[in-house]
C-alpha cells in the first residue's frame, strides 16, 4: 500500500477522496499529519493552484501528493469568483458572505432578464514526487445559470444559487449522492479514476 498525501488539513475531503477513489493500493492522509502549514493559493487558473498544491505537498513530504482546486464560474462577471471562490467577500468571509456579494454583483452588471451562465469547476492533480514531468491532471465542469435568490440547506458554498442545467433544483436541494455523482467533482473524480486504472492498472 502506497502511502498518498492530500495537499489539504482538512479531514472531511481526505474521507470523501477515500471513498470516491477506486483504488486499494493508495493510503491517503491529510498535511495535518506532517505539520506542514497551507500554500499560498497565487495560481490564476484552477489547473495552476492545483498543480501548485500538489508540488508544495510532495516536495515537504517526499510521497505521492493529490491535489484539488474548484471554484464557479459567472460568464457575465468574466468567470468570477473564480479561483478567489471560497475567498471572494474577503479572506475569512463566510459561504453567506460570498453568495450575497455575488449577487449584488449580478445585480450591479446584469443588463437584461437572460438566464445568468455559470459554471463549477474541479481540477484534480496527482503528482508521484516533485520532479514528476508528467502529473496527471483530472477536471469536471457543471454548467448551470445562478437563480435570483438562495434556495435549499444542503451542500456548502454557492451551491443554494446555483441551479444545474436540466434542472429545476439548486444544488443545494439535490440529494447529496446526487449531486457527487454528477458535480463537477464527481466528474473530476471520475477523470482521475479512469486516469489512475491507466497509468498503475
Ligand atoms: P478550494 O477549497 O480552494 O477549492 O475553494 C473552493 C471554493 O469554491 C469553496 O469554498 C466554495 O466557495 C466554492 N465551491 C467549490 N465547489 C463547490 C460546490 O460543489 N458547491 C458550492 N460551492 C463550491
Amino acid at each position: 500500500m502506497q502511502t498518498v498525501v492530500v495537499a489539504t488539513h482538512n479531514d472531511n475531503k481526505v474521507r470523501e477522496l477515500t471513498t470516491l477513489l477506486r483504488t486499494n493500493s493508495f493510503q491517503l492522509v491529510s498535511l495535518k499529519e506532517f505539520s506542514i502549514p497551507s500554500v499560498e493559493e497565487t495560481g490564476s487558473t484552477f489547473r495552476e493552484n492545483a498543480l501548485l498544491k500538489a508540488e508544495y505537498a510532495t516536495k515537504h513530504t517526499n510521497l505521492p501528493a493529490i491535489a484539488d482546486d474548484s471554484g464557479l464560474a459567472v460568464d457575465i462577471l468574466e468567470g468570477e469568483p473564480g479561483v478567489r471562490s471560497a475567498r471572494y467577500a474577503g479572506e475569512s468571509a463566510t459561504d453567506t458572505e460570498n453568495v450575497q456579494l455575488l449577487l449584488k454583483r449580478l445585480k450591479d452588471n446584469r443588463v437584461n432578464n437572460s438566464p445568468i451562465s455559470a459554471s463549477f469547476h474541479c481540477v484534480l492533480v496527482f503528482m508521484q514526487s516533485s520532479s514528476d514531468l508528467n502529473p496527471i491532471v483530472a477536471s469536471g465542469t457543471w454548467f448551470g445559470h445562478i437563480v435570483d435568490a438562495p434556495r435549499g440547506n444542503g451542500g456548502f458554498g454557492y451551491d443554494p444559487i446555483f441551479q444545474p442545467l436540466g434542472s429545476s433544483k439548486t444544488a443545494a436541494e439535490l440529494a447529496p449522492e446526487l449531486k457527487s455523482q454528477i458535480s463537477h467533482r464527481g466528474r473530476a473524480v471520475a477523470d482521475l479514476n479512469q486516469q489512475l486504472l491507466s497509468r498503475f492498472g
